[in-house]
């Protein structure tokens, strides 16, 4: 499997970096965002070092977007948010900002005031924390 050294996202795949993992399998992993747009912000990512949407074999966009249904359940079920959101960013100008494909899972409120490129806010690691094992428990 490829990996970029210097990449963020690499690094939480071999565990330099810690992350609240809700699941992993031999191709993918799924994690809470730490800056998240709403509470219950997941990411979904390939364990493929892969900058974008461009550029990865179908094989494994396959198996990324079979996790990213199997986690937008589960935060579906934990949250019944108004909306859900799915989304994923290519290049800077749609606000990319780390270059290891990943798929946000978003749940939304109608009038929650979020555009599509959003501010990175910091979020509170306890609540987090807590969401995250709330919807690994809904994990199908
Ligand atoms: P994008 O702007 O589409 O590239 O999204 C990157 C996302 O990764 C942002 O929403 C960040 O909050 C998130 N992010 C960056 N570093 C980490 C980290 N160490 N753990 C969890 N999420 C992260
Ligand atoms: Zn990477």
């Amino acid at each position: 499997m490829s990996h970029d050294p210097d990449c963020i996202f690499c690094k939480i795949i071999k565990g330099e970096i810690p992350c609240f993992k809700l699941y992993e399998d031999e191709r993918t992993l799924s994690f809470m965002d730490i800056n998240p747009v709403n509470p219950g912000h997941a990411l979904i990512i390939p364990k493929f070092h892969t900058p974008n949407f461009f550029e990865i074999p179908l094989d494994w966009l396959a198996d990324t977007m079979t996790t990213t249904q199997k986690i937008a359940r589960a935060v579906q079920k934990t949250l019944e948010p108004h909306g859900l959101n799915i989304l994923q960013a290519n290049g800077p100008g749609a606000a990319q900002s780390v270059f290891h494909l990943h798929m946000h899972v978003v749940p939304r409120g109608e009038d929650d005031g979020v555009t599509m490129n959003w501010g990175i806010r910091p979020g509170n690691m306890d609540e987090i924390g807590a969401l995250s094992e709330r919807i690994r428990a809904n994990i199908a």
